[in-house]
């Protein structure tokens, strides 16, 4: 056979999978490119023009980005559609703009080598700074500025609004314009270089709900438009040439994922409760009161986590008493008798004020700075504006107050004089509230993980941020992608540390929950109920496949489980024990 009639051979391409699914099909392969802009002197008598051609520029940028807002929020919601008031702030930004006009003046050249010059400068300059959020500043400007130039030269908005059929988007990179005007109709599944599960790209792709792989590094080199590729967003693989047996096996898959997910939607009318009769309570999480409805569809026992933070990062100033007592008050009114456990302020860290800088001044260490408890023991007004609030919507159900970060018995104590100090207040203005209101202190520090016994008289129970204390524990920062295979939930000394602290909890009579991401992923379900946990809480849409295992699994095995996992040295052994243990149980298909 001539060696051009052969099939290609099949090449795996390893990514991270960053929203469920699998598609097959012909690719467009999207490249972000710089602008081309031109240089040249402007004559004299054409000056006027070249002002108003860019003021004119501004205002349709302007346009174009107010309508894909408006249209992202129409398809995703208004906390997706927040990133583009970053972009329109861009756009007002009165440096960026006279700037422009002043250098345009002294050089005379014309004004998309001005603009640009100042917006590279502007890009250099925040993409240098030592903080996560300011350097997303830059990716910002970055976008604003390719959507001024394009419109100053007249160039038509990228070719992803225009799929001319159904195609799996694979791109180096993609801003959040690119993936807010990505044609929903048709694209089948998207594939990008770069990114981590939390880009921009992935969030847009799973409210599209259409598989997506981020990490494929240079995957646009290795093929083009037209080729026919197979997205694995389950596993986070991309195949190349995928032979017809391969093709086969997972037309299979998709059939058995979609009965599978039939039959987790039934489950989740079931109680939750495992083989061998034992009631487990899975809560959720949440972050704003939009979420209520999928907490109640998804039958959950209570918030077990409610990130208060996100109510001072959408607006443009801190939210009053009485706007953060109406938000806990709707939760608790929605969930009752169900508890809400309502967390005070973790601002600081990944999390600055956008809309304070003055209280979140630069730190090279924000993980390990001025964050959550630290910052409000330090801001008593904030602070206990809040606490107030939490209290007043106690009288609305079952509200539970629990604080971030703890590290040692001295913020819990001195967090609490300040609850009492509101209380007091509240009686004083005849305000009701529940008196014996639940206090809880997160265990994400591992100084605080050490000293339950010395926590426990100051709180009534404990709920374990596992997302911080697995970063702290081990040093691996959360976010940083390169390190990110060091972060592991199985590490030897995570288990030991969840187990003192259930041990020593339960020794003192207080409950454990788990609300960091751990709690809701089915593969440490199992090992952190057999650890002793007595609650997880979660992401909403988690719920079905938890529950589903949580009743197809017994008690006793999971305790199993968790004895034999203690006995091992090796992380990967021991992720491994628990996914087979997962995938005995719930078997897809
Ligand atoms: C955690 O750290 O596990 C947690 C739940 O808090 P956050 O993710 O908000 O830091
Ligand atoms: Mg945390």
């Amino acid at each position: 056979m001539p060696s051009e009639n052969r099939a290609k051979p099949e090449v795996i391409v390893q990514g991270i999978s960053a929203s469920q699914g699998i598609a097959y099909g012909e690719i467009f392969v999207y490249l972000q490119s710089q602008v081309e802009v031109p240089n040249y002197q402007v004559d004299p008598e054409k000056r006027i023009d070249e002002v108003a051609r860019f003021d004119q520029a501004l205002l349709v940028t302007r346009q174009q980005i107010a309508k894909i807002q408006s249209e992202v929020e129409k398809n995703l919601g208004a906390d997706e559609a927040r990133i583009f008031d970053a972009h329109l702030l861009v756009l007002e930004d009165q440096a960026l703009i006279t700037e422009t006009i002043r250098d345009f003046e002294t050089t005379g050249r014309n004004i998309e080598t001005c603009f640009n010059g100042v917006a590279q400068r502007y890009i250099q300059a925040f993409a240098k700074i030592d903080d996560e959020y300011l350097r997303e500043r830059a990716g910002d400007i970055r976008d604003v500025a390719q959507r001024v130039l394009q419109n100053l030269l007249g160039q038509a908005e990228n070719s992803l609004s225009r799929l001319a059929e159904k195609r799996i988007v694979v791109a180096n990179d993609l801003s959040p314009s690119d993936s807010a005007s990505i044609d929903r109709s048709a694209a089948l599944a998207i594939v990008t270089d770069s990114g981590s599960k939390t880009s921009h790209a992935v969030i847009v792709a799973r409210s599209m709900k259409v598989p997506a792989v981020v990490g494929a590094r240079d995957l646009t080199k290795r093929v083009r438009t037209g080729d026919r590729i197979l997205v694995d967003g389950y596993e986070g693989i991309v195949i190349l040439n995928p032979s017809e047996q391969t093709l086969f096996r997972y037309g299979e898959i998709q059939l058995q994922k979609k009965s599978f997910e039939q039959r987790l939607l039934e489950s989740i009318r079931q109680p939750a409760v495992t083989r061998d009769g034992v009631d487990v309570k899975l809560m959720a999480n949440i972050e704003k009161v939009e979420e209520l409805p999928q907490v109640k569809e998804h039958l959950a026992a209570g918030i077990g986590l409610f990130r208060t933070e996100y109510l001072y990062l959408s607006s443009a100033r801190i939210p009053t008493e009485q706007e953060q007592f109406l938000a806990y008050a709707a939760a608790a009114e929605a969930l009752k008798p169900q508890p809400v456990i309502v967390r005070t302020l973790d601002l600081g860290g990944d999390k600055p004020l956008a809309s304070h800088p003055d209280l979140f001044p630069h730190e090279a260490n924000p993980f390990m700075g001025f964050r959550a408890i630290r910052f409000c023991l330090e801001h008593h007004q904030i602070f206990r504006d809040q606490l107030r609030a939490i209290l007043l919507a106690s009288a609305h159900g079952q509200v539970e107050l629990m604080y971030p970060m703890i590290s040692g018995v001295d913020e819990l104590v001195r967090a609490n004089a300040l609850l009492e100090e509101c209380r007091v207040e509240l009686r004083a203005r005849n305000q009701p509230f529940d008196e014996k209101m639940a206090i809880g202190a997160m265990i994400e520090i591992p100084s605080a993980a050490a000293i339950i016994d010395l926590l426990a008289p100051h709180c009534s129970f404990f709920s374990i941020g596992t997302n911080d204390l697995i970063q702290y524990l081990l040093a691996i920062d959360r976010g940083n992608e390169r390190i990110a295979n060091l972060y592991e939930p199985t590490h030897p000394a995570v288990l030991r540390t969840i187990k003192h602290i259930v041990d020593e909890a339960h020794r003192f009579g207080r409950p454990v929950g788990v609300c960091g991401e751990m709690g809701g992923d089915p593969v440490f379900v199992p090992l952190l109920l057999g650890l002793g946990v007595d609650s997880l809480s979660m992401t909403p849409s988690w719920l079905p496949t938890v529950k589903y295992l949580v009743r197809a699994m017994t008690m006793a095995d999971a305790r199993q489980l968790a004895v034999e996992a203690l006995a091992m040295d090796s992380p990967k052994e021991i992720y491994a024990k628990c996914d087979a243990f997962y995938r005995a149980r719930v078997k897809v298909g």
